[in-house]
């Protein structure tokens, strides 16, 4: 087995580790070892996002080659899965991608995420690259996530004491704004039969456009490559020659991607896989919450995988090395990589499935509480045009609960829909439709807070061309008062028309009050023109302003998908 990695407090100077591995390195060359290879399994896993409980609906389902799918996901039966692959062989590390915490599910959000980092602990993980979501609360935060007490407002909730990860959290381009030094640990290392294996963890370099400002003020993100790289070379030259990368990126696939085919569609995840040091021998991804299974070719002309898991515990990425004892470097010829779905046809692991149980009975009467009534289902998708039923609902509860800011459009971002509204799915009251606070927070857990600000007609119309970026398309979900038109032949820049507010077609110089979740920061986030807004106010939790629509307005038809939005050709 690996001699253990777990060490708890974890924010030790990286020389240390380093200087570990001088002493060791000279060790091997004396010692005249016979050739052959060491076998090494990585299990990896990324944006859990708490979810504790099986997930439901499509948020807990795989889709299987040819098409069926097979329900997954729950951290009882994950743990099971990931006993049983490391059963399978002599040595094994289980690692993570990072937004293991973070929009979650009710029964870890209202404690902070404890449950999932104590599950996590039980589970025997590693070590994580921090995701955008770690730093959701900030940074003050995540060092308590990672060191232990309890929370300072809220004290401790679900447990008496909080104990923290027993992984540490990897963020090698985080460095601190006024010093440049490391944030975070880097890198870490584990060793098998002696050999020791790097490991390099990091966030996406866009962090700063997805979580709040305030909380990360004091921090740089970097380029992943660079940072990549930086660390790398620092490894290889101590010897470590095995070398795996955790990165909180990815791609986004096409449509019905089976877990093994790697049907990406090319972007920054791949780039940053391709373009990373050939020391590199594997690239875990993560953020895009898709599963992949790819080899890609490294700068030396090698290859090496770049793979994903499935988002919320329901695909494991496993990558079986073997690496030669002589050069202590993984043979690339030999690796395999497979994407491992947690079915829930295996036991529930008994120590996990009682802490899930207890997140769950502690948080019940909170989630439990009904707030509306909905006709029936509501869902998330979205059809031609971009509308989606619940995106539409969500934009309208949006408009209706700013409107004491002046607001005249909600514009709601499609990526914070987070599960659909199901008539049936109520455990108080079954099939009538009641929505409880645990559903409606289950659709918007990530309590962004709302903006209201001033656009010029000509800049409103700016930031619906910026739905068109070049590696993305989002098309923002409008309140029933915005309608216009897109053309799928127009350029980007060029491709909307015939704006109207209430009908009354936008005037370029006129004022309109615009709301809208998190602004964008600096680059990447594709809706820079809302920066320019004016006359900003804030406040509002985006669930508590869904929350409070929901009990004004009881009875809610899924809004139509088909008024709001109108492709040309
Ligand atoms: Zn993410």
């Amino acid at each position: 087995m690996i001699r253990s990695i777990r060490h708890g407090r974890l924010f030790a100077a990286v020389g240390l580790a380093v200087a570990a591995i001088v002493a060791m390195g000279s060790g091997q060359v004396s010692a005249a070892k016979p050739p052959g290879t060491v076998d090494l399994r990585i299990i990896g896993m990324n944006d859990l996002h708490g979810n504790l409980q099986p997930p439901a609906g499509s948020s807990g389902r795989v889709v299987l080659p040819g098409g069926g799918t097979v329900d997954a996901g729950g951290v009882a039966f994950m743990a099971t899965h990931v006993k049983q692959l490391q059963q399978q062989v002599a040595n094994s590390v289980v690692v993570a991608q990072g937004d293991l915490i973070g929009a979650s599910p009710l029964a870890s959000a209202l404690f902070h995420d404890e449950p999932t980092i104590d599950i996590l602990n039980d589970v025997g993980l590693s070590l994580s690259a921090a995701g955008n979501h770690e730093f959701d609360e900030g940074y003050n935060e995540l060092l308590r996530i990672q060191r232990g007490g309890c929370h300072p407002v809220d004290g401790c909730q679900f447990h008496t004491t909080y104990e923290g990860a027993d992984f540490p959290y990897l963020a090698a381009n985080v460095t601190f704004k006024n010093s440049g030094l490391p944030a975070f640990l880097p890198v870490w290392l584990s060793f098998v039969q002696g050999i020791p294996v790097g490991y390099i963890g990091m966030p996406l370099e866009g962090t700063p456009e997805i979580v709040s400002a305030e909380g990360i003020k004091n921090l740089a993100f970097g380029d992943e490559v660079e940072a990549a790289n930086r660390y790398a070379d620092l490894l290889d030259s101590f010897g470590v020659k095995t070398i795996v990368m955790m990165m909180h990126q990815g791609d986004q696939v096409i449509t019905g991607n089976p877990p093994d085919a790697c049907g990406i569609i090319p972007g920054v995840g791949r780039q940053i896989a391709e373009q990373v040091s050939p020391k590199i021998d594997v690239v875990l991804a993560a953020h895009t919450h898709q599963q992949f299974n790819c080899m890609v070719t490294d700068p030396a002309g090698q290859l090496r995988p770049y793979v994903q898991g499935l988002s919320f515990g329901r695909i494991l990425s496993v990558i079986d090395l073997k690496i030669d004892k002589r050069s202590k470097d993984v043979v690339r010829s030999q690796t395999t990589a497979t994407n491992h779905v947690v079915t829930r046809d295996v036991p529930e692991d008994p120590d996990v499935k009682a802490l899930v149980d207890e997140a769950v009975t502690k948080s019940a009467p909170i989630a439990n509480r009904p707030i509306g009534t909905i006709t029936a289902n509501i869902l998330r998708a979205a059809v031609a045009s971009g509308e989606s039923s619940l995106g539409n609902l969500i934009a309208d509860a949006q408009l209706e609960q700013t409107q004491v800011a002046g607001a005249q459009i909600a514009l709601m971002n499609p990526g914070g829909v987070r599960a659909d509204l199901i008539y049936l799915s109520s455990p108080v009251g079954e099939g009538d439709g009641v929505v409880t606070y645990g559903e409606a927070f289950t659709v918007q857990p990530f309590g962004n807070v709302m903006t209201t600000l001033t656009l010029t007609g000509a800049q409103l119309e700016t930031v619906l061309e910026q739905q068109w970026q070049p590696t993305v398309t989002r098309i923002l979900h409008p309140s029933a008062s915005l309608t216009y038109s897109w053309s799928q032949s127009a350029p980007a820049g060029s491709k909307v028309s015939d704006v109207r507010l209430n009908g009354t077609p936008i005037d370029p110089a006129a004022s309109y009050r615009v709301s809208v979740k998190q602004l964008p920061r600096r680059r990447g986030d594709g809706f820079a023109e809302l920066r320019n807004g004016t006359n900003r106010t804030g406040g509002l939790v985006d669930i508590d302003a869904f929350a409070a629509y929901l009990q004004g307005h009881p009875n809610v038809a899924p809004p139509p998908t088909n008024q709001r939005i109108t492709v040309l050709p």
